[in-house]
């Protein structure tokens, strides 16, 4: 079992790298886990906990799909709140 602050470091490198934006999503969906790998802590998402989906749109190409268990989601939501906030300065007076 990962603890929280763990789970936000996942997250803040998922971002960083690219692996999933900082922008926020179009949807959400929550479903049973398919066995699908999590985004953020490359864990499978199992058939016992909910899976949450959400999907990025992307000009000119299929929508850009992500599966995020709800923990890893929040600090998603989080950590992407934070960085977009530093890196546009906003809050920064
Ligand atoms: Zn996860």
């Amino acid at each position: 079992m990962v603890d929280e602050p763990a789970i936000r470091e996942k997250a803040r490198d998922a971002i960083r790298s690219g692996k999933i934006p900082s922008r926020a999503q179009r949807r959400t969906f929550g479903r049973p886990g398919s066995g699908d790998i999590c985004s953020i802590c490359a864990e499978p998402l199992r058939r016992d906990q909910l899976e949450l989906e959400i999907d990025f749109q992307r000009p000119g190409a299929a929508p850009e799909v992500h599966h995020l268990h709800p923990r890893c989601l929040a600090a998603w939501g989080l950590e992407r709140t934070k960085l977009t906030e530093d890196s546009e300065g906003h809050r920064s007076i």
